[in-house]
C-alpha cells in the first residue's frame, strides 16, 4: 500500500526552499525569511522586494 506523504507545514517547507535563493529583483540580493506585513515571507535582504507570502 502507497504511503502519501504529509503536506502539512507546506508553507513552511516553501519559505525554506525559498530562502537563500538570489533575487530576481536586483545582482546582489538573496532571500531571507522575515515578517512581511505580519505575515511569514521571503524578502531580499538587498533591495527588500517579498519574494513569497503565507496568507
Ligand atoms: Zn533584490
Amino acid at each position: 500500500m502507497q504511503h502519501l506523504r504529509e503536506q502539512t507545514e507546506q508553507s513552511d517547507t516553501l519559505l525554506e526552499l525559498l530562502e537563500g535563493t538570489s533575487c530576481s529583483f536586483c545582482e546582489d540580493g538573496h532571500l531571507v525569511q522575515e515578517r512581511y506585513k505580519g505575515n511569514e515571507a521571503v524578502i531580499c535582504s538587498g533591495c527588500g522586494t517579498p519574494g513569497a507570502q503565507v496568507w
